[in-house]
């Protein structure tokens, strides 16, 4: 597992709002994103996050990044990548508290790759708060599952797929992840 820690502190009392990275944040791609010159931000991110932020959330992005392990994306690239997305939401006012990543193939059967929770559960460990009450943004059912071995409250964000989902799940499923975030995260007045 590759761990980056954005945050120092334990967050105890406050909330976690888990992302996946790819065809969340940015736009994915079925030869995976290799470099900084693949990495295209949705334009709904930078509003979506400072939302969350506001509503108290802490961010923690989770992402399986098997092209690391089969050799396709190169290391020094993969935290080049990181490092853009870090900074560019920095620039934003938007601090990540944690970000891990799976670099392994799904043969390896490690824990970390989702569907497998052992990302998430390595963030509670680290950051100390408490799974049940987070909430996990993602767009596969893999993240899906993930979220529900970790007893995290799943949500989906499909954008441009959302129109071709079978939409008999369960779980609560959105076209953006600002729609997601304003109907998640916020508060309700009681
Ligand atoms: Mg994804
Ligand atoms: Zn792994």
């Amino acid at each position: 597992m590759l761990i980056w820690i954005g945050s120092p502190k334990p967050l105890r009392a406050e909330k976690v709002l888990f992302l996946d990275r790819d065809g969340v944040i940015n736009r994915d791609r079925a030869d995976y994103v290799k470099k900084v010159e693949e990495f295209c931000l949705f334009p709904d991110v930078i509003p979506a996050l400072r939302l969350a932020k506001k509503q108290g959330y802490s961010l923690i992005v989770v992402s399986n990044q098997s092209g690391i392990g089969r050799g396709i994306i190169n290391i020094g690239n993969f935290w080049r990548i990181h490092f853009f997305l870090v900074q560019l939401l920095q620039k934003n006012g938007i601090f990540l508290t944690g970000a891990l990543y799976c670099p392994h193939r799904p043969e390896q059967n490690c824990r970390c790759r989702k569907p497998e929770p052992g990302m998430l559960v390595r963030a509670a460990d680290i950051f100390s708060f408490s799974l049940p009450g987070s909430i996990f943004i993602g767009d596969r059912k893999t993240d899906v599952e993930a979220a529900q071995k970790a007893e995290c409250r799943p949500v989906l964000v499909l954008r441009e797929k959302v129109a071709y989902f079978d939409s008999t799940y369960e779980y609560p499923i959105y076209e953006s992840l600002m729609d997601a975030v304003a109907n998640e995260c916020i508060r309700k007045e009681t």
